[in-house]
């Protein structure tokens, strides 16, 4: 018998899916899957192309809302099928620019049990950073400039991002890829005491 054909769906997913780690989450998955395609945020929270075979998308979409992150809440979900593109492997891609926000914009989040942990280690780079942050916490609605929940549209974009942390922010396999609100003592906000 012939391997099944891959296919490809189209997955939208509303509700508050920005700023708690969902794009990292998806993309771990679908990796670990073998699934190929991509992940964004747009206007209306995350949009998925999945590619793979019938069963294994199945198993995906179970997945995701199985394991989603614990502050993520997925209020609709479509899914169509679409034609295959045949991708080289699953990516995280940068929002659409026009999108305009329905998209539910998240309260601030308080601090992680991670961050909490490197907060108070004198080993860490870390260590009593008051902003420190987490794709599982820190700052969004205080932050949030506009949607799409992306740093460029956060206050933060006015703190470039040092080499070590561009570097945990590039890392699939760091707890803080792609957290939008991240920062250290070196590139991020100081507190003026
Ligand atoms: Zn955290
Ligand atoms: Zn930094």
């Amino acid at each position: 018998m012939a391997a099944a054909a891959p296919e490809r769906l189209r997955i939208a997913l509303a509700g508050a899916v920005q700023g708690v780690g969902f794009r990292p989450f998806v993309y771990r998955l679908a990796r670990e899957m073998g699934i190929t395609g991509f992940v964004k945020n747009d206007g209306g929270g995350v949009l998925i192309e999945a590619e793979a075979s019938a069963p294994m998308l199945r198993i995906f979409l179970d997945r995701l809302a199985e394991h989603a992150p614990r502050n993520a809440k997925v209020t609709a979900r479509q899914v169509a099928a679409i034609a295959p593109r045949g991708d080289a492997g699953f990516a995280v891609v940068a929002s659409a620019v026009e999108a305009a926000g329905t998209a539910t914009i998240m309260a601030d989040l308080a601090p992680c049990a991670d961050c909490l942990r490197e907060i108070n280690d004198p080993a860490d780079r870390r260590h009593r950073y008051p902003f420190i942050s987490c794709v599982a916490c820190g700052p969004r609605y205080s932050v949030i400039e506009a949607l799409t929940y992306d740093r460029a549209r956060t206050s933060l974009r006015h703190f470039p991002l040092c080499p070590a942390c561009a570097a945990e922010y590039a890392d699939p396999a760091a707890r803080r890829f792609h957290a939008e609100s991240m920062c250290c003592g070196a590139c991020g906000p100081q507190l003026a005491l």
